[in-house]
């Protein structure tokens, strides 16, 4: 780095800074500001302006004003918890300085008489006098009292005086970066430098300033650095070389015929994606991303399928057992002769387990499904060549990170997920992958419809299920999702499901948290084979299971899941060529912004559209969960304000990769704004 010997490392310990001990340092590290960089982002939330002073006789009182006083006499009584006073005049007034608890000495040190003394503070209007009640801006020097007074939301024991002088001591021994963006990219911040940036961001009048430069600037340098960070991470598993694979299309497309379908645009394309990754000598690290019921399970198996074909092995891993079961099961019907395919679950017995170990050790099992058993570190393949991952959009980066160096070098990765996610924040989450999207549903789907009901309306809904199963339809009914309590959860499951049983009798089963792995296959089975009608669950309900005969989802309590939520759950119908319906079950008047989200979904049957509205009726961190999976937090960035920054950024990294620039440039701001580990690897 740049660092002349004046200049602070900011990412040194919070005790480099001058006047700052362990006592203030331990403080600022409980508000989780560790080094000098961190205490950048601190920001004032507001500030006294203290700059402009006028005379006694123009004070206003109740208000915070700056005169310039002379100190004329002392009282001092001997009478305990009498207040010390100072009385003090200008050429047009006089004034009163009155102390509580103060030393004498104190008092006559910070107005000595007949020196002329600035002060500050709120004036009152006492017994005919001009007050001010324990002053705390006082000093013979005009200056440092006439400024704009930060105000922080520090914690307790740290002064603002204090917290001031540290700031103001790390602003101006800022280094002294070169520029690491190019001219083009300047152009669209006026040119104003890093470190102009910072002393801007910092000034009291400019509190709240999104759209100036200087802050603009910051956000994309917070923009930039991800995106740039998660590019190189995706050069890098890129550049690991491995065996290609041949890929047998005349097979390919003798299942693909075979298929009571034909794929869509999209399924083909994404499919054509893969292909080409498995049949270069890169190891492929690629995402397919598509909305609930886009179709991404026959493009993984018949990515699969490929890859055994060239003489590998594959391993899928789905989050629960019975969605690794209906893959299994789908794979048995597509492959049935070709391929030897296996699942490992726990039901299977000690000797079963050890047989599955061996033939996979000894390339006896072509395709094998589980959950993340799967990874377990006995389990050996004897060639493994694709790792498939199915709902996978809570693995964070770094999670991904160790993944991708899973299986081997000649093993590619390809991860699945139903999560649509804002347009601007791809690069955010996604930008070390590959990306193949999934946008068009297959055709012949219609969009479910979506109503809201008032909760004492139940009634109607009861009416209409009954028609529905008369239809042979089966139904989700989703029970409230009271608080964070498993307990009240299952209570309010229970409940429901004797209330449907009386009116429906033998035709309900119930799934909740407490529900056995073995009991709960049972019973998605028998909902699978039809064996009953109104299956009612907690939101356990998995993502992914395919029930192509459920066609109404019951939502209550709709008000406490995020539209992102809402969303997936809906997915759980409409996955057949029958009419689906959800209905979302409120239990008082809808608020304001309740009523907005259900707009959305009556809407829009999206997923990439509810996730951008969503976004901005929540923030990103809210989307899914993704705030757990470790996608970073931007100190200044917004991706609903900063939505141009977002794509200006994205733009910029592609021409960096497309001109194979040097990006040893960027090294001081990566190691300024990314996490160790990964500069480490990239530097
Ligand atoms: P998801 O993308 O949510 O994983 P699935 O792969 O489970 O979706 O597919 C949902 C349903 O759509 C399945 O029943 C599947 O058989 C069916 N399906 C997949 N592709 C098509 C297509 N091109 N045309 C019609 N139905 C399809
Ligand atoms: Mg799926």
């Amino acid at each position: 780095m740049d660092i002349k010997s004046n200049y602070i490392d900011l990412l040194s310990d919070l005790s480099k800074i001058k006047g700052v001990g362990k006592k203030t340092s331990d403080l600022l590290k409980k508000k989780k500001i560790n080094t000098i960089f961190d205490l950048l982002w601190k920001l004032p939330k507001s500030y006294t302006d203290r700059s402009k002073s006028t005379k006694i006789k123009d004070l206003k009182i109740e208000e915070n004003q700056t005169i310039t006083i002379i100190p004329k006499k002392y009282q001092f009584p001997r009478i305990r918890n009498l207040p010390n006073r100072v009385l003090c005049e200008d050429e047009t007034g006089k004034i009163e300085c009155v102390f509580f608890n103060s030393y004498e000495g104190y008092i006559k040190k910070i107005l000595p008489i007949g020196k002329e003394i600035t002060i500050s503070g709120k004036i009152k209007f006492f017994k005919n006098k001009y007050q001010l009640t324990n002053p705390k801006h006082v000093s013979e020097n005009a200056s440092l009292i006439k400024q704009k007074h930060n105000s922080y939301s520090l914690t307790e024991g740290l002064s603002e005086k204090l917290y001031n002088k540290i700031i103001k001591e790390v602003l101006s021994k800022l280094p002294n970066f070169k520029e690491w963006h190019s001219n083009e990219i300047m152009k669209n911040f006026n040119n104003i430098s890093w470190n102009n940036s910072i002393k801007e961001l910092h000034k009291p009048e400019n509190i709240g300033k999104f759209q100036e430069k200087f802050y603009q600037r910051l956000a994309y340098d917070e923009i930039f650095s991800t995106f740039l960070v998660n590019s190189e991470i995706r050069k890098k598993i890129k550049k690991i070389k491995k065996t290609q694979k041949i890929i047998n299309l005349n097979k390919q497309n003798q299942i693909i015929s075979k298929l009571d379908f034909t794929l869509t645009n999209d399924q083909n394309k994404t499919l054509e994606e893969i292909n080409k990754d498995l049949g270069s000598s890169n190891k492929m690290f690629r995402l397919l991303q598509g909305d609930v019921g886009s179709g991404k399970t026959i493009v993984s198996l018949l990515s699969a399928f490929n890859t055994v074909n060239s003489g590998f092995q594959v391993a899928l891993m789905a989050p629960t057992e019975i969605l690794a079961r209906q893959h299994y099961l789908l794979a048995k019907k597509l492959f049935h002769k070709d391929l030897r395919i296996e699942l490992i679950s726990g039901k299977s017995s000690y000797k079963d387990k050890k047989d599955f170990l061996s033939n996979l050790s000894k390339h006896k099992i072509d395709i094998i499904f589980g959950t993340h058993a799967i990874f377990q570190k006995k389990v050996e393949f004897k060639k493994l060549g694709l790792i498939i991952i199915d709902e996978q959009h809570k693995f964070g980066v770094n999670q991904r990170k160790k993944l991708s160096d899973k299986g081997g070098k000649n093993c590619d990765i390809l991860l699945m997920t139903a999560t649509p996610i804002p347009r601007t924040l791809t690069m955010t989450i996604y930008g070390d992958m590959d990306l193949s999207i999934i946008h068009e549903k297959p055709k012949m789907r219609k969009p479910v419809k979506t109503y809201s009901k008032l909760e004492n309306k139940i009634e109607e809904v009861i009416k209409f299920i009954k028609k529905e199963i008369d239809l042979g339809n089966q139904i989700f009914w989703v029970c409230p999702l009271i608080d964070e309590s498993k307990k009240i959860d299952h209570e309010s499951a229970v409940k429901k499901y004797d209330f449907l049983t009386k009116i429906f009798p033998n035709k309900v089963s119930l799934l909740h948290g407490k529900t056995s792995i073995e009991e709960k296959e049972i019973i998605l089975n028998n909902f699978l084979s039809k064996k009953f009608d109104i299956l009612v669950s907690t939101t356990i309900i998995e993502v992914g299971i395919d029930f192509p005969n459920a066609n109404v989802i019951i939502i209550e309590n709709a008000n406490k899941f995020g539209l992102s939520q809402l969303h997936q759950l809906r997915g759980r119908v409409g996955r057949g060529f029958k009419q689906s319906s959800c209905i979302l079950m409120f239990k008082s008047n809808l608020s304001e912004n309740a009523r907005k989200r259900i707009n959305i979904l009556k809407d829009s049957n999206d997923g990439f559209k509810i996730s951008e509205e969503d976004m901005k009726l929540r923030g990103f961190g809210d989307i899914l969960g993704f705030k757990q999976s470790g996608v970073k937090n931007f100190k200044l960035a917004d991706p609903i304000h900063n939505h141009n920054l977002f794509l200006l950024a994205e733009k910029e990294i592609k021409r960096i990769e497309n001109t194979n620039q040097d990006i040893s440039k960027f090294k001081p701001l990566i190691k300024l704004y990314d996490r160790a580990d990964i500069i480490n690897d990239i530097a």
